[in-house]
């Protein structure tokens, strides 16, 4: 059998001495109708990656305040110069994160294009900002022309009223207003508003990653989008700590599709958005 490439586009990690009451705290926010299934830090990732046969994982981070984004993106780096370990830098790819408030986000969209880094994280509800505003399309704009992924939360959070800031009608509009941006939709287009997903984003140029809580995964809304998207526009992911991998890959076996369609979900599309050219190894 050959050997899959695995790539998961959405995972979240917390330093080693606040995971645990992040965790907690995240799930208190959620009524607790969420439960983590690792404990979110660096090296639990990596030992999760490693019994999954995982290639890589992008690493998602939330600037809550804007004067985050320096010590997110020097964890960036760190990680990729192998000052976290050998298996951090070759199986994680950090995203960056600049907050829509930041009065220097257009200079820091640059930093990040400049230092290397591939995409940025964006989730409006920690985040506050309207993902069709007219700031945020000149903020799209700008990652459009350094050519950066963006990866923002779309749909209700499980953590907040659900007011409608980043759903499936803001995204259409995005990618209506700024056509070329490569943007990766997380939850299959928008959480619990999966009918609009269905209306407004089947079939157009946007990516929509497959991360669920364990909760919808009989969801049949969810999972027509999973089978009627183009599957070269469907991305693997699991928001890790929120799921395992191995529940994560099930989840996209289950849609049943064609089984290249399958691989190419699973990681052959990640790769090529993100530039990876080979698999790699443990
Ligand atoms: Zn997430």
């Amino acid at each position: 059998m050959i050997k899959i490439m695995l790539i998961d586009v959405h995972t979240h990690i917390f330093p080693e001495n606040l995971a645990e009451r992040t965790l907690l705290n995240l799930c208190e926010k959620a009524n607790n109708t969420i439960t983590p299934i690792a404990d979110g830090t660096l090296g639990g990732l990596l030992a999760e990656m490693r019994a999954s046969g995982l290639d890589y994982a992008v690493i998602c981070p939330i600037a809550t305040k804007p004067k985050q984004f320096t010590v997110i993106i020097e964890e960036a780096e760190a990680i990729s110069k192998g000052e976290r370990g050998a298996e951090a830098a070759r199986h994680l790819i950090p995203f960056a994160s600049v907050h829509p408030a930041d009065e220097a986000r257009f200079s820091r969209l640059r930093e990040v294009a400049e230092r290397g880094i591939r995409g940025v994280k964006l989730h409006p509800y920690y985040q506050p900002c309207i993902l069709d505003s007219p700031e945020m399309l000149e903020y799209f704009r700008c990652c459009l022309d350094l050519n950066l992924v963006v990866q923002c939360h779309c749909g209700f959070d499980v953590g907040f009223p659900f007011e409608p800031l980043c759903g499936p009608e803001r995204v259409a509009r995005v990618i209506r207003e700024v056509p070329g941006l490569r943007f990766i939709a997380a939850h299959l287009g928008g959480w619990r508003q999966w009918g609009g997903t269905a209306e407004q984003l089947l079939g157009k140029d946007v990516y929509l990653d497959t991360s669920i809580l364990p909760q919808d995964n009989d969801n049949r809304s969810a999972m027509s989008i999973l089978r009627e998207h183009p599957p070269e526009k469907l991305l693997f992911a699991t928001d890790w700590p929120w799921l395992s991998f191995a529940d994560g890959i099930e989840y996209v076996r289950k849609a049943g599709l064609k089984k290249a369609d399958t691989r190419a979900i699973l990681g052959g599309n990640a790769a090529k958005l993100l530039g990876v050219t080979k698999p790699a190894a443990w």
